[in-house]
């Protein structure tokens, strides 16, 4: 006698014929069942049956790397969380700021000046100050970059930005600042800002921004680039290019006497010419003794930004433009910020002296003409 395969039975409700049809998506998902006796009992039940297969995709998603912190979030986008190691120690011979050692990570002194739109005009000394710890941030970021490749996590940069600090005789800013957990921020495709290093291993064609903020003998130096990783599509390309000449048609424009709030209009107009959007949620700010202070720099046009520039103003800007909707949204992290519609981000920034004549780029590249790095690869 011949064996026979035990026939299936129709997966339509209220259907019970016997059923070969095998649903193909199911087939390549590696879901088992899944039988229709008919093209017309598949699509009837089409509406209901593709959630096994959403279900299938969130399920895989969260197994590839075994690890859902928070069951039931809604992601955006494509990326996940991965998990985070344990904070890095800073030696206690390295300066470092009031928020280092504060349980809660609160820069008690930016606090008391919270609201203060008063902008501070450095003396000589304090701004050759900023001049050494720009250098060194720049110094790090282009290590950051040079580790950059497919397979390697957020997490491993993390470690060698952290170290590359910790050799400048530098406190990594970011480090214990409102108990962020780790020494730089790393943002991966639909992370605008402030993503969080971790174990997640870095995919080809996968753009990331790196921002790095170092303090040194009483002063912050900060900036940010966005790379690609391997051979990115086309459109991304397009989007850091665009992100990074906002941020430089900004700076062309800095000198004593222009308002703050200009810069939002330059980088709205070029960003809203090839199609992209401004995020509104965070800002560029004043920066020297302090991480964050006066002035606000918005990157959206039409703001409201207080303030003229002046000699001796230190400051960042930084524009996060994407590629589709303006909106933000957190991860339960409290930190990592993504668009809402998981479409790309891409930032840049820099931090800036404004001289008698025009600026100061404190943070620039040294080689290269002061190009960014994902220009050597485009
Ligand atoms: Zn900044
Ligand atoms: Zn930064």
């Amino acid at each position: 006698m011949a064996t026979t395969i035990s026939a299936s039975v129709c997966e339509t409700p209220g259907c019970s014929s016997e059923a070969k049809l095998q649903c193909p998506t199911c087939i390549k998902l590696g879901i088992q069942g899944s039988f229709f006796c008919s093209q017309a009992c598949f699509k009837g039940a089409w509406n209901e049956h593709k959630q096994v297969h959403k279900k299938a995709k969130e399920n895989q998603e969260e197994s590839k790397n075994g690890y859902n912190p928070w069951p039931g979030f809604r992601y955006t986008g494509t990326l996940r969380a991965f998990p985070v190691t344990p904070k890095r120690t800073v030696p206690d011979t390295i300066p470092r700021p009031d928020y280092a050692d504060h349980p809660e990570g609160v820069p008690v002194t930016e606090r008391q000046l919270r609201g203060s739109t008063n902008i501070k005009q450095l003396d000589d000394e304090e701004q050759e100050g900023m001049r050494v710890v720009c250098k060194l941030a720049r110094e790090i970021l282009d290590v950051a970059a040079d580790a950059i490749d497919v397979g390697v996590t957020t997490d491993e940069i993390d470690r060698l930005v952290h170290e590359a600090t910790i050799d400048r005789e530098c406190y990594p800013s970011p480090l214990n600042y409102y108990e962020f957990p780790k020494s730089c921020c790393t943002s991966v495709n639909e992370v605008i800002c402030h993503g969080i290093p971790d174990m997640r291993p870095l995919e080809k064609g996968d753009i990331i921004n790196i921002d790095i903020t170092a303090y040194h003998k009483g002063f912050h130096g900060d900036l940010n680039e966005t790379f690609f990783v391997g051979e990115v599509d086309e459109s991304s390309k397009q989007l850091v290019k665009t992100t990074h000449e906002c941020l430089m048609m900004a700076i062309d424009e800095v000198k004593p006497g222009v308002r703050y709030r200009e810069m939002g209009n330059i980088i709205q107009k070029h960003a809203q010419a090839h199609g992209y959007s401004v995020v509104r949620s965070y800002c560029g700010h004043g920066i020297h003794q302090l991480f964050h202070t006066a002035p606000s720099v918005p990157h959206y046009g039409k703001n409201k930004a207080i303030g003229v520039m002046k000699p001796g103003h230190t400051f960042t800007i930084e524009p996060m433009i994407s590629e589709g909707t303006w909106r933000d949204e957190m991860w339960p992290d409290n930190w990592t910020a993504v668009t809402q519609d998981g479409r790309r981000s891409a930032q840049f920034e820099h931090t800036l002296l404004v001289t008698d004549t025009g600026c100061e780029i404190l943070t620039r590249r040294r080689s290269k003409d002061g190009q960014p790095h994902f220009m050597d690869s485009m």
